[in-house]
């Protein structure tokens, strides 16, 4: 099985998920903007179960972070585990984004991925 695994820029944070992702996206989100810094984030998203960690995060709203070195890292409930993929030690990764959201708050001069489905906000079901 495929392991995807990865870490913070201080490597205090070490994190592994198994499989495949459900899915894989794009976040145009103020909400993302301000928390990565950037101007959006990419993600995949993969079942609690196949997900692992190791080390110490600090988390505001859910949303888990190194303490160490700042890095932005996963959040997780009961069911899916959200991943920032730039943690990942292979870069560039071989996930695609399937999908892109809050596509109204993308810098212009950023084309939508090929083939990814477009929402204006977020997906209608959640993430
Ligand atoms: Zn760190
Ligand atoms: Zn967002």
């Amino acid at each position: 099985m495929t392991v995807y695994a990865g870490q913070c820029l201080c490597g205090r944070v070490q994190l592994a998920v198994r499989g495949e992702p459900l899915r894989v996206g794009i976040c145009h989100c103020m909400d993302c903007r301000k928390e990565s810094g950037s101007a959006f984030t990419f993600y995949g998203i993969w079942p609690t179960l196949q997900f692992e960690r190791t080390g110490e995060t600090a988390e505001f709203q859910g949303r888990h972070f190194c303490s160490g070195c700042g890095s932005r890292l996963f959040s997780v409930d009961e069911r899916e585990a959200e991943i920032k993929l730039g943690l990942l030690s292979q870069a560039p990764t071989p996930l695609v984004p399937s999908y892109e959201l809050w596509i109204k708050r993308r810098e212009p001069w950023l084309r939508p991925v090929p083939g990814a489905e477009q929402h204006d906000e977020d997906r209608p079901s959640h993430e």
